[in-house]
């Protein structure tokens, strides 16, 4: 399998191998720079695709071919636009899952409560959302997801399982400190670039392209486009048979 630790361990025995070449000819030097080119190229997708699996496992989809899928909210809860995805979602009896950021809940502590009442799932999404958060040390990254795991058991009174890294991004500082707090990855398989893309339309037609049973959609319920999206998905979906399940019961 490629992944980090596999691909470091094949990088070195190949580093060796061309240094002993570099002693009797300039080629060992030319495959050690495309070496260390390629081996650097693996480490940006591995950090960049969630669901490469390349330092972290990450749930990303289930492999069934029944009409199933799940629905995804990341960076709430938002004073206005959360209530009204959680009205759309009562309304068609939909449970799913809200990445939250921690530091997004001291002011929305009902719209948590409510969550929790009406089915859904509360995961986290770290307490900050730094930028910077990839490249924070062990300790600083740690201390981040631990406040938000606090803030959320503090909110909903259940601590939070799943953890869905800022950004999607991933890399060894984020492997340890999931595997030491006991917390799985969830990433996505339908991105809906619904904070990018302005246009409703565009965006459906997105997840629409990427249908598939079994597939985790990723919105942010924190812009206006989100509600007429999530409506779009919902009729969409009841056409073509499928049921909305959890994205953790998948
Ligand atoms: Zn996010």
């Amino acid at each position: 399998m490629l992944n980090f630790r596999n691909t470091t361990i094949g990088f070195l025995i190949l580093l060796a191998v061309f240094a002993v070449i570099s002693i009797y000819s300039v080629t060992g030097y030319i495959l050690m720079v495309a070496l260390g080119i390629i081996y650097l190229l693996l480490l940006v997708f591995g950090s960049v695709f969630v669901c490469s699996d390349f330092y972290v496992e990450a749930f990303c989809s289930a492999g069934t071919d029944e009409k199933i899928i799940a629905l995804t909210f990341d960076d709430g809860p938002h004073p206005e636009i959360t209530p009204r995805v959680l009205d759309m979602l009562l309304k068609h009896e939909i449970q799913a899952m809200f990445f939250v950021i921690g530091s997004n809940i001291t002011d929305n502590q009902l719209i948590m409560e409510r969550m929790v009442r009406e089915g859904h799932v509360v995961g986290n999404h770290s307490f900050s959302h730094s930028t910077l958060f990839d490249l924070w040390s062990n300790r600083q990254m740690s201390e981040d997801i631990k406040k938000a795991e606090n803030i959320i058991a503090l909110a909903t009174g259940k601590r939070p399982q799943w953890f869905r890294p800022p950004f999607g991004v991933t890399n060894p500082t984020v492997a340890v400190a999931t595997h030491k707090m006991g917390l799985k990855v969830m990433g996505w398989s339908i991105r809906s670039l619904d904070t990018s893309i302005k246009n409703v339309e565009k965006i459906f037609n997105r997840i629409k392209k990427r249908w598939r049973p079994g597939g985790i959609i990723l919105l942010h319920d924190t812009n206006e486009r989100v509600v007429d999206v999530l409506e779009m998905t919902i009729v969409y979906a009841k056409k073509q048979g499928y049921k909305f399940v959890r994205a953790d019961l998948l």
